[in-house]
């Protein structure tokens, strides 16, 4: 891997190839999820949650400004807007799907205060799929625009977020690159050029200008002014080369083996005496439960002891979501408990993440450990 050299500096051989490499990558990334790239900045960034806050940065909302969420997200889709508006959580019903009537209501309520709709393409706890274009047509009824976290729904099925002039078009999109196959470190914010050109740049530095006197300074252009700093050509590659291949193989085939093993997990995990499992269909590989009389973080610790299993518990960065479908209304407790360090009465679940690396037969040996736990339960 000796060929490289930092990109948009040097007129070196190296220096020019990465530019070039790295230029390529932001429109593969983009052509993935069928982004118009003459409207559309594709903006490489560290990760998902660097994306949903370099957004909430540069919609340049005031305190008066509405952002819709919802019960449903990951924090990193809730703590970042709380940061710059204020935020109204759409609810979600004992089953854990999104209330869409209570979405429509709020829009109705604040309009025309909600600037932007903020959704989950895919539950990370249940795997709930939302119907993102639907939630679109509905956000841009009331002149909001919609953003979607894809972190959870990109690796599981084929996203197209649909030309600026559809009504079901998306308007933000972010996703990290170690969800789909790619190594750590590098995401993806795509949204109109028009939300980036306003204003000044979040980060500000080498790379983002083009001429800087003692008085003025003249911003690149994008995604170059928002992307500070030497970048990560390495994780833009693998990225970009992951997309290539997945477009090879067809999200297609790798959903429809996905669905076919979270068919068979979710009618033999059913058999575990004790069991709750969380959410409804549609879903990605994700599927979250508990069973009764064993807290989850022991569950947890025997899956990967005893099983060799690596399955997550706790509340995986969605605490509001997990007390809801836990079905607790009252957070006072946890707070006492969080406060003692009393970590046993934390609430939470156990995870198991399905992809197409996945069998049937992993499927069935942990639905063997799973009975003999819940069969030694006192
Ligand atoms: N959103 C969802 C739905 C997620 O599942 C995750 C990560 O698990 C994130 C956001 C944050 O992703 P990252 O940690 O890559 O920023």
């Amino acid at each position: 891997m000796g060929w490289y050299a930092g990109v948009h500096r040097g007129t070196g051989y190296k220096s020019l190839l990465s530019t070039q490499v790295y230029d390529d990558c932001h429109q593969i990334i983009g052509r993935y999820v069928k982004a118009d790239l003459d409207k559309n900045a594709v903006i490489l960034l560290k990760n998902t949650t660097e994306a949903i806050n370099k957004l909430a940065y540069r919609l340049s909302l005031s305190a008066k400004d509405i952002v819709i969420s919802t019960v449903m997200e990951h924090h990193s889709n809730d703590l970042p807007w709380r940061k710059q508006a204020v935020v109204k959580y759409a609810e979600v019903d004992e089953k854990g799907q999104l209330d869409i009537a209570d979405i429509e209501k709020k829009l109705k309520q604040n309009y025309p205060r909600v600037k932007l709709l903020t959704v989950t393409g895919a539950s990370n706890v249940t795997g709930h799929i939302n119907d993102i274009h639907y939630l679109a047509e509905l956000a841009h009824a009331f002149k909001a625009r919609i953003m979607v976290d894809a972190a959870q729904l990109i690796p599981h099925q084929q996203i197209e977020i649909k030309e600026n002039h559809d009504p079901a078009h998306i308007d933000y999109i972010a996703f990290s690159g170690h969800k789909i196959y790619a190594p750590f470190g590098v995401g993806v914010l795509i949204g109109p050029r028009d939300t980036f050109l306003a204003g000044e740049p979040e980060y500000v530095g080498g790379g983002t200008v083009n001429m800087v006197t003692r008085e003025n300074v003249f911003w690149s252009d994008l995604p170059d002014r928002e992307e500070a700093g030497s970048p990560n050509l390495m994780g833009a590659f693998a990225l970009a080369k992951t997309l290539q291949y997945i477009d090879e193989i067809g999200m297609e085939h790798l959903s429809s083996y996905e669905g076919e093993l979270v068919t068979y997990a979710l009618q033999e995990l059913k058999k575990v005496p004790g069991i709750s499992i969380y959410g409804s269909k549609p879903r990605v590989g994700v599927i979250s439960f508990n069973i009764k009389g064993i807290n989850h973080a022991l569950l947890g610790a025997i899956l990967c002891y005893e099983a060799g299993m690596g399955v997550r518990n706790g509340c995986f960065c969605a605490q509001g979501y997990v007390r809801k479908l836990l079905g607790e209304k009252e957070d006072i407790k946890y707070l006492s408990a969080y406060k003692k360090k009393e970590i046993h009465r934390l609430p939470g679940m156990v995870r198991i993440s399905l992809a197409p690396y996945n069998t049937h037969a992993e499927i069935d040996i942990l639905v063997k450990y799973l009975k003999k736990i819940a069969q030694n339960i006192k």
